[in-house]
């Protein structure tokens, strides 16, 4: 086959398994320039075409080669002579968010900031107004005014933004302060890691010397006492010396399951500020927002239809709005509805975005930190017996399961189980908000994972 033939039959195939928008987005102008010694070089229009391809569609187009031609072993991408000059670089796009960046920002090794997270590009709005002001406060005088900092919300709705934002202001404004931005995931891995190398002391050391500690996501401590308890200790230490603690999770305090007393009443000692969801008009502003960073502009039909689409995650609204940047830099023309339609719809109807009872089912466990196994089992203990009423709940809720499918579900129970759990939850939820947020959260990680 010479290779036109090849890439005419390759692109036959791809055709026929991604959309009409995504083909002609991401496999216009494209070509096999050289077809050597089992290496194929498949030329394209720009190193943004270049990233996509590579990343996105990389293993299909090599399985497609290797299915037409076994003589083949690998493929390069190289950039045409139309490359436009305005990508520095496309980072790997992640399929599902379709995330991506188009400047370049370094994280600062020392303090894992990354300055592309600033008070200047969030978006104020009633849903993140406290949280935002308390951020702000504290980013003008650490260790002054509230400690600890601890927001709270659900995921992608801009917590690590506004910590890393009160990270940045503070080492511009105070540079000899020592500011330390940790991921509390990593903040465990850290504490395993010195225990296993016996190098506690100097772990230790090395947190008692900041001045501004950002600890994001704390509700990974959950259940993991060993490292709440060094936290504990290096908490103590900073606060006493009025060093500035900044916490953020996807729940208030109360609501982390596994977190010691004394842990808890500390995160709940200074000023809590939560985030909620954006309304349609802040949505409409982040939109626009990111859009001009990017130096693209869409209509109002276009951010209209975004924003009444995505309405629970910023990040979601992120990853749609880049799909449009990219088509847009691509074509050099703005998306039309229709095409904006066709570009976003995996974004919203995404297959793993569909809920199944195992899904649900792990979400629940996950989310109160107990195993899969617990949850279906007959165990009667308190902190079993309800999770598991609320994975019943949602299984109704979500997939609309029969009772005797949901009673079969968890370990051959009766279906009248089911229904007074599922009753029961609902009742609760009237009157008890905690209950009702943490489903929410429960929700949302069903929807994202
Ligand atoms: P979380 O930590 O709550 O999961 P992130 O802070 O990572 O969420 O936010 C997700 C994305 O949305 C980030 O790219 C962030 O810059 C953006 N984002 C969130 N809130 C805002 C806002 N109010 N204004 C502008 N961008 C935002
Ligand atoms: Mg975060």
């Amino acid at each position: 086959m010479i290779k036109e033939e090849l890439w005419q039959a390759v692109l036959a195939q791809i055709q026929l398994n991604i959309s009409q928008a995504n083909f002609a987005t991401w496999f216009k102008d494209t070509g096999i320039v050289s077809h050597k010694e089992g290496q194929v070089v498949i030329s394209v229009p720009n190193s943004f075409a270049k990233e996509w391809l590579e990343n996105k569609y990389g293993k299909n187009i090599f399985k497609i080669l290797y299915g037409l031609d076994k003589e083949i072993k690998g493929i390069n991408y190289s950039v045409g002579k139309t490359e436009l000059r305005s990508f520095k670089r496309a980072t790997a796009p992640s399929p599902l968010s379709g995330q991506l960046e188009f400047e370049e920002f370094e994280v600062n090794k020392d303090t894992n900031l990354n300055p592309r997270y600033t008070f200047e590009n969030f978006v104020v709005g009633p849903f993140n107004e406290l949280a935002h002001a308390a951020a702000w406060a504290v980013s003008k005088k650490p260790g002054l005014v509230y400690n600890p900092l601890f927001i709270y919300g659900g995921v992608g709705l801009g917590k690590t933004h506004l910590l890393q934002a009160i990270g940045n202001v503070v080492l511009k404004n105070f540079s000899q302060k020592k500011v330390k931005y940790i991921p509390a995931e990593k903040f465990t891995a850290g504490v395993v890691s010195s225990i296993k190398n016996h190098d506690m002391e100097n772990f230790k050391a090395k947190l008692r010397e900041i001045d501004v500690l950002i600890l994001d996501d704390v509700q990974f401590l959950a259940g993991k006492e060993k490292t709440q308890e060094e936290f504990f200790h290096t908490f103590n230490s900073l606060y006493e010396n009025n060093k500035q603690i900044i916490l953020s999770s996807d729940r208030p305090p109360k609501a982390i399951p596994a977190l010691a007393e004394r842990l808890r009443s500390r995160f709940e000692g200074g000023m809590t500020g939560d985030i909620g969801y954006p309304d349609y008009e802040t949505r409409v502003a982040i939109l626009k927002t990111k859009g001009q960073e990017k130096g693209v502009g869409f209509s109002e039909e276009i951010l209209d239809y975004v924003a009444a689409n995505i309405q629970r995650n910023i990040r979601e609204l992120e990853g749609a709005l880049n799909r449009l940047v990219a088509y847009q830099r691509i074509n050099n023309q703005a998306p039309s509805l229709e095409m904006t339609k066709s570009l976003l719809k995996s974004l919203f109807l995404s297959p793993n975005k569909v809920a199944n009872p195992k899904k649900i089912i792990q979400a629940v466990a996950e989310f109160y930190d107990l195993k899969e196994k617990e949850i279906l089992s007959t165990s009667r203990k308190k902190e079993v017996v309800r999770p598991r009423q609320i994975a019943m709940f949602l299984l109704r809720e979500i997939l609309k399961s029969s009772y005797p499918f949901i009673g079969r579900r968890f370990g051959g129970k009766d279906h009248t189980t089911a229904i007074y759990s599922c009753e029961k939850i609902a009742e609760e939820m009237g009157n008890n908000e905690n209950l009702t947020s943490e489903i929410e959260l429960i929700r949302q990680r069903i929807s994202v994972a």
